[in-house]
């Protein structure tokens, strides 16, 4: 059998480009050695924010008071948490399986290997093929220290996976990852301590950002340590200590569960990537704008590329990488990819950081969730909406902290994407009330 792709993985970047692929005429074969919807859907994106919802519903039935409504005997069952997210999580394969079905996709279980640049090996069988896409993700990329054998050390997939809610939990690595599973983990009731490498917490993110995230989630309770590193992890009976240092000054704190949430590496795998000269480095396989190897007629699609490891910048690679192969434009702006970190509150952000700019060539402002009424009326008024505009007053950057930002960046992306002036989006009338005036508030005071 010859295809015209043979894609391998079938995370969001893999099963997504398979369906837009095949709705666009070529024939297309699937590979998935591990589960269907990859990291995102089974272990990333979903089963994670599943439990952050039973998060943020504890939170809002312990503030009841505050809505004049009174709880009492509240008590969490991880066991139904867990449940629920699972069954989450078997609803999206089941419609990912429906519709590589319905659109005749073939797909196959089993570890794909390449043979050379037109033949594919999975399951003792070899595919012919014109292109391939490698779509086959990252993995946790670990850490050595003292200790970190032991059975309290978890990867983000076993955090998942707990018995219990542990008492405390230690998170190394004060990125997306570990800022969402400590909101998470203390929401449902842990004591956190964050210890992270760099002088601030979730360093990629614009940093008048990220130093309000830092300050709100210690408000909330986590503690954090920056300029921190872990040095042991040991065992006294039952108990278990976390060495670190903080500033260069020794610490250490008792703990249940330790978090090593210290970045993702690309999955090489099995795939020959010397044998056929693909050029990569430890980050990932190297492509151009189009997603394509230097080997022509070989593309890499999402985490594997490490450009940014996001599931939606997975999935647009891939079509990026089908546009390409059926010589069809493609206008993706990949300078616009928005990021969300699901913390309490939320953070999203696109297009350009304030320290990526020089002084003098840009304007800000920023408008305070507190005087929006619809924020005031879920009593979530903490955060604020920031905007940055060039000096040809166009939209080049939004970062939100605060209720609903993971809905609201869209509306900023979709407006730098077409390049709008600050003149044109004040006349783009918001209803009232909403969290989105938050939005228009921003404009009115740059205009
Ligand atoms: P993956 O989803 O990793 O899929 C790759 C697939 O390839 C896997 O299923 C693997 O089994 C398969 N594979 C590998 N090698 C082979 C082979 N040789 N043959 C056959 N199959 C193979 N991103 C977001 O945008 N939003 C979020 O909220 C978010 N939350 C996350 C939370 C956590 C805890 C984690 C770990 C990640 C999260 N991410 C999130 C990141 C997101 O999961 C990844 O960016 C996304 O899954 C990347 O998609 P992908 O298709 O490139 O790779
Ligand atoms: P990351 O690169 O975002 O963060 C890792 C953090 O660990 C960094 O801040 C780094 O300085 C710190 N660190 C590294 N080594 C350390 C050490 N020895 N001690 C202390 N700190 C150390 O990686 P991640 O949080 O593991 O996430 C991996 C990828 O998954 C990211 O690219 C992220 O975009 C993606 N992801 C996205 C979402 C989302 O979109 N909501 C959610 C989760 C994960």
């Amino acid at each position: 059998m010859s295809y015209d792709v043979i894609i391998i993985g079938a995370g969001p970047g893999g099963f997504d480009t398979a369906i837009y692929a095949k709705k666009h005429g070529l024939n297309v074969l699937l590979i998935e050695k591990e589960a269907l919807g990859g990291t995102c859907l089974n272990w990333g994106c979903i089963p994670t924010k599943a439990i952050y919802q039973n998060a943020k519903t504890l939170k809002t039935i312990k503030k009841s008071d505050t809505f004049g409504i009174n709880v009492s005997d509240i008590s969490v069952n991880l066991e139904q948490i867990k449940a629920r997210k699972e069954q989450i999580v078997a609803d999206q394969i089941k419609n990912i399986e429906t519709t590589l079905k319905k659109l005749d996709i073939d797909y196959i279980e089993g570890e794909a290997t390449i043979r050379d640049t037109h033949h594919v090996h999975v399951n003792d069988t070899v595919y012919e093929t014109k292109h391939i896409i490698i779509a086959t993700g990252s993995s946790v990329r670990k850490i050595t220290f003292e200790g970190d054998h032991l059975p309290i050390v978890k990867t983000s997939k076993e955090l998942l996976e707990l018995e219990t809610i542990p008492k405390h939990l230690t998170v190394v690595g004060g990125g997306v990852i570990g800022v969402e599973m400590a909101a998470i983990f203390h929401g449902l009731g842990s004591d956190v301590d964050i210890i992270e490498y760099m002088p601030s917490l979730l360093p990629v993110l614009d940093s008048d950002i990220s130093r309000r995230a830092k300050s709100l989630l210690k408000r909330s309770g986590i503690n954090i340590h920056t300029k921190a590193a872990l040095e042991r992890v040991t065992q006294e009976e039952d108990e278990y200590i976390a060495h670190f240092t903080e500033k260069n000054k020794a610490k250490q704190i008792k703990t249940n569960i330790i978090l090593v949430a210290t970045g993702r590496q690309p999955n090489f795998g099995n795939l020959p990537l010397e044998e056929l000269g693909i050029d990569h480095t430890i980050d990932g396989i190297i492509v151009n704008e189009h997603k394509q190897t230097n080997i022509p007629n070989i593309y890499a699609i999402g985490d594997v590329n490490g450009e940014n490891m996001l599931a939606h910048k997975a999935t647009y690679d891939g079509y990026q990488a089908i546009n390409h192969i059926l010589e069809k434009p493609s206008h993706i702006r990949f300078d616009l990819v928005p990021g969300v970190v699901f913390s309490f509150p939320e953070i999203a952000s696109v297009g350009m950081n304030e320290d990526d700019l020089d002084k003098g060539t840009y304007q800000v402002h920023k408008a305070l969730f507190k005087a929006n009424a619809k924020a005031q009326c879920l009593d979530e008024t903490e955060g604020y909406a920031k905007l940055i505009i060039d000096r040809d007053r166009r939209l080049i950057g939004a970062h939100i902290i605060g209720p609903h930002a993971s809905d609201l960046i869209h509306e900023c992306t979709a407006l730098i994407n077409q390049n709008i002036t600050i003149d044109a989006y004040a006349e783009i009338i918001h209803a009232h009330p909403t969290i989105s005036e938050v939005l228009a508030e921003a404009v009115k005071e740059l205009t």
